[in-house]
């Protein structure tokens, strides 16, 4: 099954095409059309499985779709565990949609830069936003971001969250952003400590196993 399957806007399938993808890895096969229909989500994903694009496409196609209700608010926002993963997720968006004809502005906000500097970047205008949970809530407690156009959280590696001790931080940031959006939570494993986070992320999630 080619991507052209999905109905993605014809800009993101060329994106997807020039990096050499010609076909959907299972995740994605599964993952993308749930996604474009709306749903939320908890998959099982290893790194490696193609998790990232599974729902950076779908998100450039509705962002595309419904973006002249506000360009330039947070839209997404997509925590990670690590820098590294957070720098890896900003550049998948920013290259998948390198040829729409309005491209969202990506942040990444990772810690080790100054914060006031990643605040105003973010208050210059901001569509997705891909940060480590830790720099996320120091930014949030500034009070200055507006999250009040958020339509779709993600959670990418959330089970290595959870290992690295940062369930605390991530309750915090629950707590704080605004609850009706679409929620999509990547895990490799489903430890039984993931129960309580994800109820709270999004109490009836549709479950996605290869
Ligand atoms: P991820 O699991 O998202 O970290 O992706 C792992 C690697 O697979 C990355 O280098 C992606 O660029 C690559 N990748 C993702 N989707 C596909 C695909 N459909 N076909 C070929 N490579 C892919």
């Amino acid at each position: 099954m080619p991507f052209l399957h999905f109905s993605l806007l014809s800009p993101i399938v060329q994106a997807v095409k020039e990096s050499g993808y010609t076909h959907p890895t299972p995740i994605q096969e599964k993952v993308i059309p749930l996604v474009l229909e709306k749903n939320d989500i908890l998959a099982r994903a290893q790194t490696g499985s193609g998790k990232s694009a599974s729902f950076v496409l779908p998100i450039l196609h509705l962002w595309s779709l419904s973006r002249s209700e506000g360009k330039g608010k947070i839209k997404a926002l997509i925590l990670t565990p690590t820098r590294e993963l957070t720098l890896q997720v900003a550049q998948a968006f920013e290259s998948m949609g390198k040829h729409l004809p309005i491209k969202p502005k990506v942040l990444s906000i990772i810690g080790g830069e100054s914060i006031g500097d990643q605040l105003y970047a973010i208050q210059q205008g901001c569509d997705i936003l891909v940060a480590t949970s830790g720099r996320f809530l120091d930014v949030l407690k500034k009070k200055q971001m507006n999250l009040s156009h958020l339509e779709f959280f993600v959670l990418d590696e959330a089970d290595k969250m959870l290992d690295l001790g940062f369930a605390e931080e991530l309750e915090l940031i629950l707590d704080a952003i605004p609850q009706k959006r679409q929620n999509l939570l990547f895990s490799a494993t489903y430890p039984p400590k993931m129960e309580s986070i994800a109820s709270k992320i999004t109490p009836n999630p549709i479950h996605v196993t290869l």
